[in-house]
């Protein structure tokens, strides 16, 4: 055998997984119809820079993903992350909810294993399609000695991106994904270079363990505009035990929606002010008065991702001290 790293690389659907009818079709194509064999068929050096075993675990554009979907991925790469002669993990994945999945399993992984995200935006069969070479980079990754201990990643576009920041920012374009503070580091010629590491607690330093979560709390995103009515917020409410409030600019509400926004608290509802803007801090007790209000501010997580967090959060606490340090320290 060689000293290569033994990467398993999981399909679970996506454009990555995706097949057009003709070569132009970038935008117009099936998803998820390759199976994970064939698209490695495709890149005829897949295996140099690490040993491959393929699994297929789903085959579904993620968009459809759910909670029990996280649950099951997480599972899934959690013992397959056990087995000693695992390496590393490269999943497969669609790039619209691709920042959520990985962000769940950058706070609940219990390893300090390589575990890598990757899509694409043109599906195997489109002219200049990026999936043969971001699923190449996303092995080297995997299979690099610098990505041990970095917490879950997502490599697309020569770029490699902490779970944390990164978020899809174009629903188009080749260079879609961006981080905040920037990409952790770039692959350029297969060969990954790392130029930081993230400064937020991941993996083996949260208190979350994917094989001790059996279900996820009902936590709802509400996305602000001048013209929301109180009845949403109210219907929403009544049956989610967290809600993210996508405010408009710093975390603002409107006027209107502050009395149904506190009566939800009062009830118990756990309420977090956000930005629809897509980054920035949402300061607390900045732009309202969160301590008066029973409120939580969501530091600087976008609201997808803050949906991620406040559900693990509340898997171990309901207290606001507790809850808020969450918001600060992951
Ligand atoms: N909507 C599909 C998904 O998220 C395809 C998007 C993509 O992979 O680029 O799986």
């Amino acid at each position: 055998m060689t000293d290569k790293a033994n990467i398993v690389v999981i399909g679970t659907g996506g454009t990555i997984a995706g097949q057009g009818k003709a070569a132009s079709n970038t935008s117009a194509y099936l998803c998820s119809v390759l199976g994970i064999d064939d698209i490695l068929a495709t890149i005829p050096h897949a295996s140099l820079p690490a040993n491959l075993r393929a699994e297929q675990l789903l085959q579904t554009g993620s968009e459809n993903f759910g909670n029990a979907h996280l649950l099951a991925i997480g599972q899934r790469v959690s013992t397959l992350l056990m087995e000693d002669d695992v390496d590393g993990i490269v999943i497969a994945h669609g790039t619209d909810t691709i920042e959520e999945t990985a962000y769940f399993l950058h706070l609940t992984l219990k390893s300090a294993k390589p575990v890598v995200l990757v899509g694409a935006m043109r599906p195997p069969s489109a002219m200049s399609s990026d999936a043969a070479l971001n699923l190449y980079d996303a092995i080297a990754v995997a299979a690099h000695p610098g990505s041990v201990g970095m917490g879950t990643l997502v490599v697309i576009n020569d770029e490699i991106h902490t779970a944390r920041d990164v978020v899809k920012s174009s629903s188009f374009k080749i260079e879609a994904f961006s981080s905040p503070y920037g990409p952790l580091g770039y692959v350029i010629e297969g060969r990954p270079r790392y130029y930081r590491h993230p400064a937020r607690a991941h993996t083996l330093a949260t208190p979350w363990t994917v094989e001790r979560i059996n279900s996820l709390p009902q936590v709802d995103i509400i996305y602000a505009y001048g013209a929301l009515e109180p009845a949403l917020v109210d219907a929403l409410a009544a049956r989610a035990q967290g809600l993210i409030f996508a405010g408009t600019g710093n975390g603002n509400v409107a006027a209107h929606l502050i009395e149904p926004l506190r009566e939800a608290a009062r009830r118990g509802v756990h309420v977090v002010r956000a930005s629809r803007t897509g980054s920035g801090i949402v300061l607390r007790n900045g732009a309202q008065p969160d301590d008066t209000y029973g409120w939580l501010a969501v530091d600087d997580q976008v609201p997808s991702k803050a949906r991620i967090l406040l559900m693990l959060a509340l898997t171990q606490a309901r207290d606001w001290p507790s809850l808020q340090a969450a918001f600060e320290r992951y």
